[in-house]
Formats: structure tokens, sequence, C-alpha cells
């Protein structure tokens, strides 16, 4: 027998592979000589031919499991996204296994278990100490769950093998060997608060789905309480005894987030992120595949989790941009995830506060399956009050406003936080010689170099290449000054102005680990902190109930952009950043600082919120012919030269007449908007289609003949299918 099989290669083929054995089936992981190397690949499908002479027919060296490793709709998915997104198959497959799978680890996991015994089920809770927060939260899942691997207990409690240990030396927990690997799913859920009559409505529309695909779109403001219609939705789905799979933003994933669905559901979760160590992603992914875990939760790249019995789909915060992988396999989690629930004839919820125009088109031609919760879901919890300043018109200290300070020191007084939002870390944007003109700009990226105060280093936010700030001006001699502002001067300034508040800021600078992040928000609920400066890692995630007042600093970059995106992202960060703000009794205020206060996006916003400006938005795609009115693919290619690119993409462009390339455009070729980044220059083309259909049938036939171009070899060229930034 034949079998092609998908190897880990940049090679857009699979290969073919004698095999003696006749019962290795698709989706299989099997052992074979590539070159010299031996690597693991993924049997694709069975053949009775090849094209390859028998000579040169090598065969596989043996399967390295039993059993399948992904059950044929998986299979099936990985190789549509493999074409969809016109990317090696040999990558996407690799993308979707855990790195020990790849590595040939197998696929069937360790057995032996934990659970408790007699009296750490009595006793370890009260003979614990209270400091002893790792034993006891060890003891807390076993008592949860009945009984955990070592690998789910790390995933679940951080335990190690130290403290399962001193727990077995107690006498408080014993090791087996595990009995069956069926559902653990048997106590029903704890209740939540009473539902109010739009998630009523919204739980029933999408539970009387189940068991079918319907693609439900849960338009709700913030804090409106959609993620307890997900959770009453999934109740439903793990009494079918079925899996719900749950798809949140990189930054969402907080223990905040896994501590909701505990609190709610006994039966074990599967938690998938990308700080996961490769065993506990292992186990995670194998409690997934084997249907131990009701719930599985991860970020965009569970999407390709292994379901044994999917019963339903959620992603979350749907619009984030982190749903799209932006290099090597470029693929959209949110898109594929779609793909997946159709595929399995179930239902999936897309859930935001602001969702998509691409979204928002779809609901518009199925609006029996849109849910809108058009409130807040806490006793008393009202919308907030939104106003421009602008800032022409006012004096400013370091780049917020005369009426900003003031509504600060009147929410201090009142006893509320506040936050300030700027989507700018560092110092200042730009380092400046008033004498000469001259700014810092990185030697290998056409971009400013930004200062970073606390480490008095110019650091480019591009390529991250770093210097220490110059003391005069290396063209003239004469001293240079720091110009714009980032979030470390904004705190620097708000100390000053306010030295009596406890300040905290969050951005990647200051939050490194997350430990740290959550360590800041917990000094922020607790109402130690009162004034929170941030970037968008504040407007994700979490909130904020005691913020009374958010000021958006800067609303003006991306008024103007050139990309057809800049609009959209701008209403959705405004959007949600003030949603962030009184979430509970006490009204928000929301303050937006623009030079442009008559510019139309901020207007439409303003006077009728996300749905107004998405109207607006969605009208003048339809004009302008972008998506979700028209499909758009880049092809990108960049080298060490900047002629490279540009001789390539000519090449590419000389060629595509012999290709059916009727009902696709092609722009181009132009360089990126930024054109040089760690020293490589880039350039694109744009191909653009009003449907999907002829731009995949283009790219399927023009593609590999880009391969074979001689300008090829001079450049990294790259595919990115639904591309979200044109950058
Ligand atoms: P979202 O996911 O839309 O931002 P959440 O589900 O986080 O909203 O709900 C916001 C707040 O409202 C949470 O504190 C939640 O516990 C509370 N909440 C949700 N639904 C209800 C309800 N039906 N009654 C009372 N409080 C609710
Ligand atoms: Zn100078
Ligand atoms: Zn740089």
């Amino acid at each position: 027998m034949i079998l092609a099989v998908a190897i880990d290669t940049p090679l857009r083929r699979t290969f073919d592979y004698r095999s003696e054995r006749l019962d290795l089936a698709p989706g299989q992981r099997v052992w074979v000589p590539f070159g010299r190397r031996r690597v693991v690949g993924v049997v694709v499908a069975q053949r009775d031919r090849t094209d390859v002479p028998a000579g040169k027919l090598r065969s596989i060296f043996e399967a390295v499991d039993t059993e399948p490793t992904f059950d044929a709709g998986l299979l099936q998915l990985l190789l549509w996204s493999a074409d969809y997104y016109r990317h090696p198959v040999g990558e996407v497959i690799a993308a979707a296994l855990p790195s020990p799978l790849r590595a040939g680890t197998s696929l069937r996991e360790e057995t032996i278990v934990w659970s408790l015994t007699e009296l750490g089920r009595t006793e370890a809770l009260t003979a614990l100490k209270a400091r002893a927060v790792r034993l006891r939260a060890i003891v807390e899942a076993l008592a949860r769950t009945g009984e955990m691997t070592a690998s789910e207990l790390a995933s679940e409690t951080e335990s190690t093998a130290d403290a399962l240990r001193k727990l077995e030396a107690r006498g408080y927990i014993v090791q087996s060997q595990r009995v069956s690997a069926a559902a653990t799913a048997t106590t029903a859920p704890r209740v939540g608060p009473p539902l109010n009559e739009a998630q009523q409505e919204a739980v029933q529309r999408i539970s009387g789905t189940l068991g079918s695909f319907a693609s439900h779109l849960l338009n709700g403001v913030t804090g409106s309480g959609k993620t307890e219609v997900y959770l009453r939705t999934i109740a439903a789905v793990i009494e079918r005894g079925d899996q719900a799979l749950v798809l949140v933003p990189e930054i969402a994933l907080t223990p905040q987030l896994i501590a909701r669905f505990r609190a709610r559901f006994d039966s074990p979760l599967a938690v998938l992120h990308s700080n996961l160590s490769d065993g506990e992603r292992l186990a995670a992914w194998r409690s997934a595949g084997e249907g131990r875990a009701s719930i599985v939760i991860g970020t965009r790249s569970a999407v390709f989790s292994p379901l044994a019995r999917p019963g339903l789909v959620v992603v979350d915060e749907e619009h984030d941009a982190s749903f799209k992988q932006q290099e090597g396999f470029r693929y959209s989690a949110r898109d594929l995830a779609i793909v997946r629930a159709q595929r399995l004839g179930i239902p999936i919820v897309l859930g935001s506060a602001t969702p998509s125009l691409e979204s928002l088109h779809r609901a518009q031609r199925q609006p029996q399956w849109v849910s809108r919760l058009p409130q807040r879901a806490a006793a008393n919890a009202k919308p907030p009050r939104m106003a421009l300043i602008d800032l022409r018109a006012h004096g400013q200290t370091q780049g917020i406003a005369t009426p900003a300070v003031l509504a600060i020191q009147r929410h201090l007084e009142a006893d509320g936080q506040v936050m300030l939002f700027l989507n700018r870390r560092g110092y200042a944007p730009v380092l400046f010689c008033p004498a000469c003109g001259w700014s810092a700009h990185c030697k290998r990226c056409d971009a400013h170099l930004t200062v970073h105060g606390g480490s008095h280093h110019l650091i480019c936010h591009h390529c991250g290449s770093q210097q220490p700030v110059p003391e005069l001006c290396a063209n003239c001699g004469q001293p240079t000054k720091p110009v714009g502002q980032g979030t470390e001067r904004i705190e620097e300034a708000v100390r000053q102005l306010f030295p009596d508040a406890p300040l905290a800021r969050i951005d990647r600078d200051a939050i490194r680990r997350r430990g740290e992040l959550e360590a800041t928000l917990a000094r922020v609920d607790s109402k130690e902190v009162r004034i929170l400066v941030g970037t968008q890692m504040l407007t994700k995630g979490h909130d904020f109930p005691n913020v009374t007042l958010v000021v958006v600093l800067n609303a003006d970059q991306g008024l103007f952009s050139a990309d057809f995106r800049a609009g959209e992202r701008l209403a959705q960060t405004i959007v949600q950043v003030a949603g962030r703000a009184g979430r509970a009794e006490k009204p928000g205020e929301v303050l937006i600082q623009t030079e442009y206060p008559e510019h139309p996006l901020l207007k439409l916003l303003l006077a009728g919120g996300y749905e107004a400006f998405a109207a607006g938005a969605l009208q003048e795609r339809e004009q302008s012919e972008w998506p979700p009115f028209a499909r758009i693919a880049l092809l990108r290619a960049e080298a060490a030269t900047a002629l490279a690119p540009m001789k390539f993409l000519r090449a590419a462009l000389a060629i595509a007449h012999d290709y059916p390339m009727r009902g696709v455009q092609l722009l181009g070729p132009a360089p990126a908007p930024m054109e040089r980044r760690a020293g490589r220059y880039r350039a694109q083309v744009l191909l653009h289609a009003g449907t999907h259909s002829p731009l995949q049938k283009f790219m399927s036939a023009w593609l590999p003949a880009l391969e074979s171009l001689p300008e090829a070899r001079r450049v990294r060229w790259s595919i990115d299918v639904d591309a979200l930034d044109l950058a």
C-alpha cells in the first residue's frame, strides 16, 4: 500500500511511502525516512498508485501509535486549512500538534493518577496550614475531580513532584492506575445569578440549536453578562454529555476567567495557552481528545484541539486581533472555528461588545441567530457617559488636558478610581533635537526609536534593538529632548499632579510575567490603587468595578490611517476601554481627548455607539469594495536589498496572466507601509476579488509557479489569505 504522508517542511506537498501494513489509517503518525533523517509524519491518505518511480519509493519505518492521532474530521479540517490558507500542509499539521507528539511521544497517556485517601478527604484541609497554598490547592482539586495525573495537577494547580510527595507522606493522597478514561462530568453545575430576560432569550436561542450547525452572534454591551450566557449554554451541552470548546484572546485567559468556570462546573477543564510547558500542553490535549475534559478553553491554536464529543464552540471577544496568527501559518482561529463547527454540525457562538464588521455582516444575513444584550447585567450598572475633549481648545500638562485633570481630581475626591488609557508604551515616541531638527531613528527599521525613561534607553518597537539615550544630538551636538507621550511619561506626570494617589501602570514593560498582572489587578480590586495608567492590556478580560472615570488620552492614532481597518480597530478600542468603567453601582464617565472632535467616526460613535459606527463603516466598506464585501490576500516578499522583493513581485505579476485570474485584481507591487524592518526591505502585492472562489482558483494555480521563479531565490515570500494587517 502507498501512504501519502505530511511532513513538517516548507514544501507545499505530501510525500509517498510504501507500507507493508495495510491497517494504517489517515490521521495516524508514522516514523519515516526523510533525506538522511528519521522524522514523524502524519498519514493523510492511502493510495494504490504513486508517481514516484519504484526504485525511489521508500518504506515507512513503523507506526508511532496503534490508533490515529487526528480523527477523520479534524484531519479533514487541517487539510482544508492548508488549502484555504495556501500553506504547506506539513507545517499546518505540525502547528496543530503539541511538540512532544511532533517528536514522537506516544499518544496514549500516563495512567497513573493521584486521588485523596479517606484521611485526605476528612482531615487534610483542616490539618494543612493556611499558608500551604499549593498543598491545599492539590487537595481541593482532587476533592473536586476525584483523580488526576501528575501533569493534570501541574497544569491545574502548579503542583510539583515535591508537593505530591509531601501529601503522600502524610497519608492524604495515593497513586493508582486510572480505571477508565470516560467522562467524569457527573455533578450538576452550581447555579449562577437568575438570568435577565435578554440573557434567557440568548440561552434559549443558542441551546435550541444544539445538535446542528448555527453561527450565533452574541452582541452584548460590556458587562451585559455574555459570560453568564456561555456558562448556562455550556451547562446544557455538558448535560447532553458533550464537550464545549471555548476560544478566548491571549491576554484574556486569566486565572479569574478559569476560576469563573471552575466555580460553576466540577467537570475537568482542559486549558490550552502559549505559556504551558510541553507536558502540560500534552496533558490538556489528551484530556480534550479522550473526552475527560468537558470544557476545553484556550487561545488561538486551541481551535485545533481534538474533541471526543464536540457539542458547542464559543469564541469570546471574537473581534480580537489575537485570533489571527500573523506569522508562518497565518490562519484566523475565529474563521476556522466557524468552519469546524459547520463541519461538525454543532453551533458556534461569537460573542463581543464590538463585533467585527465580518461578523456583523454575516449576522445581517442570519437575523434568526443574533442575540442582543443591550443592558449591563449587574444591578444598577449603567452605561458610561462619553464626552470629547478638544485638545486644541485647552491647556495640557504632558498630554493631559486641563478638563481631564479636573475630572481626575473630582473622581478621586468622590472616592472613585481613575483609568488613563494610551496605546503607546515607553516614555516618549520620539527623541528630537530642537536646534537642528534631527530625531533618533532605528538603523534597521523605517521607524523612530522610542525613549524608555526607566532604562534610559532608546528601543525600537519593531525590531527590539536598543541603545543608550545619547546626551547630545548626534548631528549638531546640542541637547536633545523627548517629544510626545508614552505610558511611562503619563505615569510621571500623574504622579506629579496627584502625589497622594497610589498609581499602577499596566503595559508590557511594567508587566513582564503573568503573575505580575494578577498581583497588580488585585491591588486595583482592593482599591489600594487609585489611578491606573495603561495600554491595550487594560482593555481585555478584566473588569474594574470601582473605576468611575476613563480618559482616552489620544484617540487620533488611527483616525487618518491608510489601513481600511484602522477605524474599526479604533472604535473597538474606545468602546472596550470605556466599557471597563463603572461596571458596578457607580456611574462611569469617559473622556476622549482628540484634536479632531468633528471627525465623523468620533461623532458617530458618541452619538449612536458602536452599532451606529458599524452601520456607517459597513456602508463605506461596501462602497469601496473592501472585506467583508470582497476577499483579499496579501503576497509579501522581503530581502536584504530593496530591489529584490520588487523584482520578485514584478516577475510574479508578469506570469499572472498565464493563470485563471478572471475576477481577481492584483494591486502593486508597492513597498510595505514600513518598508524596512529589522534590516530587511519589504514589498507587497494585494490580491482582491469579489468572492473567495476565483481568488482561491487563481492562487492555487499561480502560487506554486512562484516557487520556481529565479527571482524567488533572492527573497523570502509568503501569502496571507484574509490578511488583517496590511502593513
Ligand atoms: P460580559 O461577559 O458581557 O462582559 P459578565 O458575564 O462578565 O459580562 O457579567 C458582568 C457582571 O454582571 C459580572 O459581575 C456578572 O457576575 C454579573 N451578572 C451577569 N449576569 C447577571 C445576572 N443575570 N444578574 C446579576 N448579575 C449578573
Ligand atoms: Zn541637532
Ligand atoms: Zn528597528
